[in-house]
């Protein structure tokens, strides 16, 4: 049986995927940030979709370090893909 894989080759997308399909974040995860090359501690946590290939209730969640809070969140608002920003604490 083929097994489904994620599209892109980055990091991030892994990461974000992976934290779709266990449906958050967990305690046990160390919570860091989804950019490429980034071991820093996530502050926040980025709520996107993308409407061409997401149910429109399906959230995709980028976790984001202080520095790249912004360069992350302008590369999904860019494509209309960001919902919303919220400290990680609230997705925990
Ligand atoms: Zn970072």
């Amino acid at each position: 049986m083929r097994v489904a894989t994620a599209k892109g080759t980055g990091r991030a997308d892994r990461r974000a995927w992976a934290v779709g399909q266990t449906g958050g974040v967990t305690d046990s995860e160390p919570l860091q940030c989804s950019a490429k090359d980034c071991r820093a501690d996530a502050r926040w946590a980025l709520r996107w979709n993308n409407p061409k290939i997401h149910d429109a209730d399906r959230l995709k969640i980028w976790l984001a370090c202080d520095d790249h809070k912004e360069h992350l969140s302008t590369f999904l608002a860019r494509r209309g893909f960001l919902r919303d920003a919220v400290p990680v604490d609230e997705i925990r």
